[in-house]
Protein backbone atom coordinates (compact mmCIF):
# COMPACT_ATOMS: atom_id res chain seq x y z
CA UNK A 1 0.00 0.00 0.00
CA UNK A 2 3.06 2.26 0.37
CA UNK A 3 4.47 3.88 -2.63
CA UNK A 4 8.02 2.37 -3.26
CA UNK A 5 10.89 5.23 -4.04
CA UNK A 6 10.88 4.76 -7.65
CA UNK A 7 6.81 5.22 -7.99
CA UNK A 8 6.93 8.39 -5.89
CA UNK A 9 9.83 9.78 -8.73
CA UNK A 10 7.17 8.45 -11.55
CA UNK A 11 4.58 10.88 -9.54
CA UNK A 12 6.93 13.68 -8.90
CA UNK A 13 8.76 13.89 -11.56
CA UNK A 14 5.94 14.37 -13.66
CA UNK A 15 4.20 17.53 -12.08
CA UNK A 16 5.52 20.63 -13.40
CA UNK A 17 6.61 23.63 -11.64
CA UNK A 18 5.78 26.95 -13.47
CA UNK A 19 7.12 29.76 -11.55
CA UNK A 20 5.51 33.04 -10.71
CA UNK A 21 1.94 31.68 -11.50
CA UNK A 22 -0.65 33.04 -11.15
CA UNK A 23 1.37 35.67 -9.58
CA UNK A 24 5.10 36.53 -8.23
CA UNK A 25 6.71 34.57 -5.66
CA UNK A 26 3.94 31.29 -6.39
CA UNK A 27 5.39 27.85 -7.73
CA UNK A 28 3.00 26.57 -9.11
CA UNK A 29 2.11 22.78 -9.43
CA UNK A 30 0.75 22.09 -12.32
CA UNK A 31 -0.91 18.47 -12.41
CA UNK A 32 -1.86 18.62 -16.63
CA UNK A 33 2.07 16.95 -17.01
CA UNK A 34 0.91 14.06 -14.64
CA UNK A 35 -2.36 13.33 -16.48
CA UNK A 36 -1.42 13.39 -19.65
CA UNK A 37 1.58 10.79 -18.82
CA UNK A 38 -0.62 7.39 -18.80
CA UNK A 39 2.10 5.38 -16.39
CA UNK A 40 2.22 8.19 -13.96
CA UNK A 41 -1.35 8.60 -13.67
CA UNK A 42 -1.87 4.84 -13.03
CA UNK A 43 0.52 4.79 -11.00
CA UNK A 44 -1.23 7.40 -8.93
CA UNK A 45 -4.61 6.21 -8.97
CA UNK A 46 -3.46 2.54 -8.50
CA UNK A 47 -1.91 3.60 -5.35
CA UNK A 48 -4.87 5.71 -3.86
CA UNK A 49 -7.66 2.89 -5.21
CA UNK A 50 -5.35 0.42 -2.96
CA UNK A 51 -5.35 2.85 0.20
CA UNK A 52 -9.29 3.19 -0.20
CA UNK A 53 -10.53 0.23 -0.86
CA UNK A 54 -10.82 -0.67 3.22
CA UNK A 55 -12.06 2.26 3.68
CA UNK A 56 -15.70 1.20 3.10
CA UNK A 57 -16.38 5.06 1.80
CA UNK A 58 -19.90 5.57 0.62
CA UNK A 59 -18.62 8.78 -1.25
CA UNK A 60 -15.89 10.70 -2.58
CA UNK A 61 -15.72 14.35 -2.85
CA UNK A 62 -13.36 16.59 -4.69
CA UNK A 63 -12.17 20.09 -4.80
CA UNK A 64 -13.07 22.50 -7.82
CA UNK A 65 -11.37 22.14 -9.65
CA UNK A 66 -8.48 19.62 -10.42
CA UNK A 67 -10.21 17.31 -7.41
CA UNK A 68 -12.58 16.41 -9.53
CA UNK A 69 -10.25 14.65 -12.02
CA UNK A 70 -8.32 12.62 -9.10
CA UNK A 71 -11.72 12.53 -6.77
CA UNK A 72 -14.38 11.12 -9.50
CA UNK A 73 -11.42 8.42 -11.52
CA UNK A 74 -11.29 7.14 -7.91
CA UNK A 75 -14.89 6.98 -6.48
CA UNK A 76 -15.09 5.19 -10.16
CA UNK A 77 -12.63 2.61 -8.87
CA UNK A 78 -14.26 1.86 -5.76
CA UNK A 79 -17.66 1.90 -7.38
CA UNK A 80 -18.56 4.58 -4.97
CA UNK A 81 -20.45 8.09 -5.79
CA UNK A 82 -18.71 11.18 -6.62
CA UNK A 83 -19.57 14.60 -5.13
CA UNK A 84 -18.19 17.82 -6.66
CA UNK A 85 -17.57 20.74 -3.93
CA UNK A 86 -17.98 23.80 -6.14
CA UNK A 87 -16.77 27.46 -6.24
CA UNK A 88 -20.13 29.58 -5.64
CA UNK A 89 -22.75 30.28 -7.85
CA UNK A 90 -21.96 26.76 -10.21
CA UNK A 91 -24.68 24.03 -8.23
CA UNK A 92 -28.17 24.81 -10.22
CA UNK A 93 -29.99 22.61 -7.01
CA UNK A 94 -30.04 23.88 -3.31
CA UNK A 95 -26.63 24.49 -1.87
CA UNK A 96 -24.86 24.51 1.34
CA UNK A 97 -22.07 27.11 1.22
CA UNK A 98 -19.38 27.99 3.24
CA UNK A 99 -16.83 30.99 3.05
CA UNK A 100 -12.84 31.01 3.44
CA UNK A 101 -10.17 33.56 3.90
CA UNK A 102 -8.03 33.78 0.92
CA UNK A 103 -5.09 36.48 0.94
CA UNK A 104 -7.12 39.34 -0.14
CA UNK A 105 -10.77 38.98 0.76
CA UNK A 106 -12.62 35.97 0.57
CA UNK A 107 -14.24 33.05 -1.70
CA UNK A 108 -17.16 30.43 -0.92
CA UNK A 109 -17.32 26.87 -1.90
CA UNK A 110 -20.98 25.22 -2.01
CA UNK A 111 -22.19 21.31 -2.60
CA UNK A 112 -25.88 20.55 -3.05
CA UNK A 113 -27.88 19.94 0.17
CA UNK A 114 -28.71 16.36 -1.08
CA UNK A 115 -25.57 15.63 -2.40
CA UNK A 116 -24.67 12.70 0.36
CA UNK A 117 -28.43 11.39 0.63
CA UNK A 118 -30.64 13.29 3.25
CA UNK A 119 -29.51 14.41 6.14
CA UNK A 120 -26.06 12.76 4.98
CA UNK A 121 -27.05 9.75 6.24
CA UNK A 122 -26.43 5.94 4.51
CA UNK A 123 -28.64 3.23 5.79
CA UNK A 124 -28.89 5.71 9.04
CA UNK A 125 -25.50 6.54 9.74
CA UNK A 126 -23.53 9.37 8.52
CA UNK A 127 -22.11 8.79 5.07
CA UNK A 128 -18.62 8.11 4.86
CA UNK A 129 -16.49 10.60 2.79
CA UNK A 130 -13.23 10.95 1.07
CA UNK A 131 -11.94 14.43 0.38
CA UNK A 132 -9.65 15.00 -2.06
CA UNK A 133 -7.41 17.90 -4.38
CA UNK A 134 -4.50 18.06 -6.00
CA UNK A 135 -2.93 20.25 -3.97
CA UNK A 136 -3.00 21.77 0.00
CA UNK A 137 -1.36 24.87 0.88
CA UNK A 138 -3.16 26.77 3.48
CA UNK A 139 -5.83 24.91 3.96
CA UNK A 140 -8.41 27.00 3.85
CA UNK A 141 -10.12 25.79 1.09
CA UNK A 142 -10.13 22.13 3.04
CA UNK A 143 -11.06 23.28 5.84
CA UNK A 144 -14.14 24.36 4.59
CA UNK A 145 -14.94 21.81 2.65
CA UNK A 146 -14.74 19.78 5.17
CA UNK A 147 -17.06 21.83 7.31
CA UNK A 148 -19.70 21.39 4.56
CA UNK A 149 -19.39 18.03 4.87
CA UNK A 150 -20.17 18.21 8.44
CA UNK A 151 -22.86 20.69 7.94
CA UNK A 152 -25.45 18.62 5.77
CA UNK A 153 -24.89 15.36 7.92
CA UNK A 154 -22.44 13.79 6.43
CA UNK A 155 -18.84 12.21 8.06
CA UNK A 156 -15.24 13.20 6.29
CA UNK A 157 -13.31 10.34 7.28
CA UNK A 158 -9.84 12.09 5.57
CA UNK A 159 -8.46 14.21 3.66
CA UNK A 160 -6.39 13.40 0.61
CA UNK A 161 -3.95 15.35 -1.35
CA UNK A 162 -1.98 14.54 -4.41
CA UNK A 163 0.61 17.26 -2.52
CA UNK A 164 1.43 18.60 0.42
CA UNK A 165 3.27 22.33 1.28
CA UNK A 166 4.41 20.50 4.23
CA UNK A 167 6.47 24.43 5.22
CA UNK A 168 2.47 26.56 5.25
CA UNK A 169 1.24 23.35 7.72
CA UNK A 170 -2.21 23.53 6.66
CA UNK A 171 -2.91 20.44 7.67
CA UNK A 172 -2.99 21.54 11.26
CA UNK A 173 -6.23 23.03 9.90
CA UNK A 174 -8.18 20.26 9.36
CA UNK A 175 -10.70 18.58 11.81
CA UNK A 176 -10.05 15.35 9.82
CA UNK A 177 -7.06 13.00 9.24
CA UNK A 178 -4.88 14.12 6.15
CA UNK A 179 -2.96 11.74 3.58
CA UNK A 180 -0.72 13.12 1.45
CA UNK A 181 1.19 11.37 -1.78
CA UNK A 182 4.06 13.73 -2.13
CA UNK A 183 5.36 15.92 0.55
CA UNK A 184 6.79 19.29 -0.99
CA UNK A 185 9.53 21.71 1.26
P1 LIG B 1 -5.20 26.42 0.14
O1 LIG B 1 -6.65 26.74 0.40
O2 LIG B 1 -4.28 27.56 0.46
O3 LIG B 1 -4.79 25.13 0.81
O4 LIG B 1 -5.04 26.22 -1.43
C1 LIG B 1 -5.41 25.00 -2.02
C2 LIG B 1 -6.10 25.20 -3.34
O5 LIG B 1 -5.40 26.12 -4.16
C3 LIG B 1 -6.12 23.89 -4.10
O6 LIG B 1 -7.39 23.74 -4.73
C4 LIG B 1 -4.98 23.98 -5.08
O7 LIG B 1 -5.35 23.43 -6.32
C5 LIG B 1 -4.70 25.47 -5.21
N1 LIG B 1 -3.28 25.81 -5.03
C6 LIG B 1 -2.74 26.53 -4.01
N2 LIG B 1 -1.42 26.68 -4.15
C7 LIG B 1 -1.08 26.03 -5.29
C8 LIG B 1 0.16 25.80 -5.97
N3 LIG B 1 1.32 26.26 -5.52
N4 LIG B 1 0.12 25.07 -7.12
C9 LIG B 1 -1.06 24.58 -7.58
N5 LIG B 1 -2.24 24.77 -6.98
C10 LIG B 1 -2.27 25.48 -5.85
Amino acid sequence: MTLSPQEKAIILESIRDIPDFPKPGIVFKDITTLLNKPVAFRTLMEHLEARYRSYDLDFVAGIDARGFIFGAALADRLGVGFVPVRKKGKLPYTTVSEKYSLEYGFDEVEIHIDAFGENGQCNGTPAKVLLIDDLIATGGTAKAAVNLIDKVGAECVEACFVMELDFLKGRETISAPVYSVLQID
